[in-house]
């Protein structure tokens, strides 16, 4: 697979699957509504982890920059990549300097 750039941090390389820590709030979900719904009898309740899950798959090829988390990691031949690159080469830019000078 090619190497990606970040849009908003220019971090280059490989994004990363977005699934490992999100997993845990589907174990919370259907922990909660689980529990409530055995409590409760209220089976039907189950449709909100069922749904929570399919909205979670779908989502679920979706990747992320492992840098800033950002969902924005595009081609490094696509136009916006080409323009993430530019911005990385050129640091002086008045933004990255406010955030150096910021610390
Ligand atoms: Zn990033």
């Amino acid at each position: 697979m090619k190497d990606r750039i970040c849009t908003s941090c220019g971090y280059e390389g490989q994004p990363i699957k977005q699934c490992k820590a999100s997993f845990l709030v589907d174990a919370f979900v259907w922990g909660t509504v689980g529990s409530f719904a055995l409590a409760t009898g209220l089976l039907p309740a189950l449709v909100i982890p069922v749904a929570w899950t399919t909205y979670h798959l779908a989502k679920f090829n979706t990747t992320k920059c492992p840098q800033c988390g950002s969902l924005d990691m595009v081609s490094k031949d696509s136009r916006k990549g080409r323009a993430a690159l530019e911005r990385k080469a050129k640091p002086t830019q008045v933004w990255v300097n406010k955030e150096v000078s910021s610390h």
